[in-house]
Parts: C-alpha cells; sequence; structure tokens
C-alpha cells in the first residue's frame, strides 16, 4: 500500500519522491505491477505501474473504490502527550484503534508540547501507520490547544480521565457517534482542571485502580470507545 499526496490526476498518479523510492528501492517494483494507492480521504485504488524511476513512480489508475474502515464512533483523544517515543508509539496504536482526531493537550503539569517539527514527524508517522494497518482516512494530528480550547467545542459526549472518576458507561457512550476523551499528563489534572472540565459537561471516568501511564490510559480508552458497536 502506498500513499499518496494527491489524488490522482485524471487517471495518473505520480507517487512522492519518499514513496517512489520505496517502490523502486525496496520494493524492487516494475513496469505492469499493479499496486494498492490511498490517498487519506477514504478512497482506495489499484494503480498499474507505467513508469519507474528511483526517484519518481508513475502509475495508471486502473480501479477506484471507496472502502471505510473507520471505527464504531468518531473518537477525538485530547492527550497531553508523553515524551520520546512513547508520542510516536501512541499515535501509531490510535491510528490502528482508528482514533479520529488527536490533540495535544497543554495542560498545568504537562511538559513542553511538541513543536511543529515534532508534529510533522507524527503526521508522517499516521501515514506509515495508515500504510500497515490499511486504514484509508489519516488520523489528524493537529496543534498543541490549552483546555479551556478544547472545551470550547462542546462535544456531545465527552470524558475527562482521572483515576478517581466514576467507571465509565459503554451504554452512554455506545449512543453518540462521536466522543472526546481527554487524558493528562504523568503528573495528573490538577483538581481545578478536572474541575473546569465536569462544569463544561465532562464525565470524570476512571479506569481501574491502577495509575495508568499517560500511553495506556488513551489507548484503553480509544478501545473501550471505537471498539464497542
Ligand atoms: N498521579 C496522577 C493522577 O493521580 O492523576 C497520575 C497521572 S497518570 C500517569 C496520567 C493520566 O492518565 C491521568 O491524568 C489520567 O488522565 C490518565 N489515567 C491514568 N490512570 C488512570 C485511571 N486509573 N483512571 C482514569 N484515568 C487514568
Amino acid at each position: 500500500r502506498f500513499f499518496l499526496e494527491q489524488p490522482p490526476i485524471g487517471d495518473e498518479v505520480t507517487f512522492a519522491e519518499a514513496e517512489s523510492q520505496h517502490l523502486a528501492k525496496v520494493m524492487r517494483a516494475q513496469i505492469g505491477d499493479v499496486v494498492v494507492g490511498f490517498d487519506g480521504s477514504g478512497s482506495e485504488y489499484q494503480i498499474e505501474l507505467t513508469s519507474v524511476g528511483k526517484k519518481k513512480v508513475i502509475g495508471s489508475v486502473r480501479q477506484k473504490e471507496e472502502v471505510s474502515r473507520e471505527a464504531a464512533r468518531k473518537l477525538t483523544l485530547a492527550v497531553a502527550l508523553p515524551k520520546g517515543d512513547r508520542q510516536r508509539w501512541l499515535v501509531e496504536k490510535g491510528v490502528e484503534l482508528g482514533v479520529n482526531r488527536m490533540i495535544p493537550l497543554i495542560t498545568e503539569r504537562g511538559v513542553a508540547q511538541p513543536v511543529e517539527k515534532a508534529i510533522e514527524r507524527l503526521r508522517r508517522a499516521v501515514i506509515e501507520a495508515s500504510k500497515q494497518c490499511e486504514r484509508n482516512h489519516l488520523m489528524t494530528v493537529e496543534e498543541g490547544q490549552t483546555l479551556d480550547d478544547v472545551l470550547a467545542a462542546k462535544p456531545t459526549c465527552a470524558l475527562v480521565l482521572h483515576p478517581s472518576g466514576e467507571p465509565v458507561n459503554l451504554e452512554v457512550v455506545q449512543k453518540v457517534d462521536e466522543v472526546l476523551a481527554l487524558i493528562g499528563p504523568e503528573g495528573g489534572f490538577s483538581d481545578a482542571e478536572v474541575a473546569k472540565a465536569a462544569e463544561a459537561g465532562c464525565h470524570v471516568v476512571s479506569l481501574g485502580k491502577r495509575i495508568l501511564r499517560v500511553e495506556t490510559a488513551a489507548l484503553a480508552i480509544a478501545s473501550l470507545t471505537t471498539l464497542s458497536e
């Protein structure tokens, strides 16, 4: 599976340099080979290669299909990102579990939020993970937002994850098409932040008696909310 930075123009597809190199050098693609392409908007293409250069591969679309492998509902994870490799791991697993949107959450006790370059790296990780798990819609990774910004969107079902909350009520979740889940930093949300989220209508929910790392909490709530029909 290969990512198309732009949808085909007419029937013709030109793969970007990184994907062309992957095709030509790693996969040793030949003229006439048929590969699958996706552009992140839901379309999946069968593409016959018509020209294979080391940095530029061109193909012709033989078939186009809309193939959705999206989850039962749209989940936005607003998460105080962990550091280093754990960030990339969280993004990769979020894509696999069908998370729709990830917002780096700026919190009182959070460490510095990713700069533009880091966000770009995470977006690249989204593409790599989507290739691997055959997802045709890209999970968006947004710029960092404060709690106030995120709460201003007033989603119908919002969950703030906090160890002293109530158990997650899956019946509530199963009734809605969209869920927002807020996950705090390693130091946790402050009492004021939890109170603010609750006032804004968020359910304060717990994932059990153990303290989970940020990425574990994020992926546990993602599994509960995206996989339950
Ligand atoms: N000492 C911090 C506290 O009490 O909040 C622990 C923070 S935990 C490492 C990081 C984030 O993961 C928390 O802010 C919360 O959003 C989520 N989290 C971790 N364990 C949780 C649990 N058992 N229930 C709900 N959320 C949890």
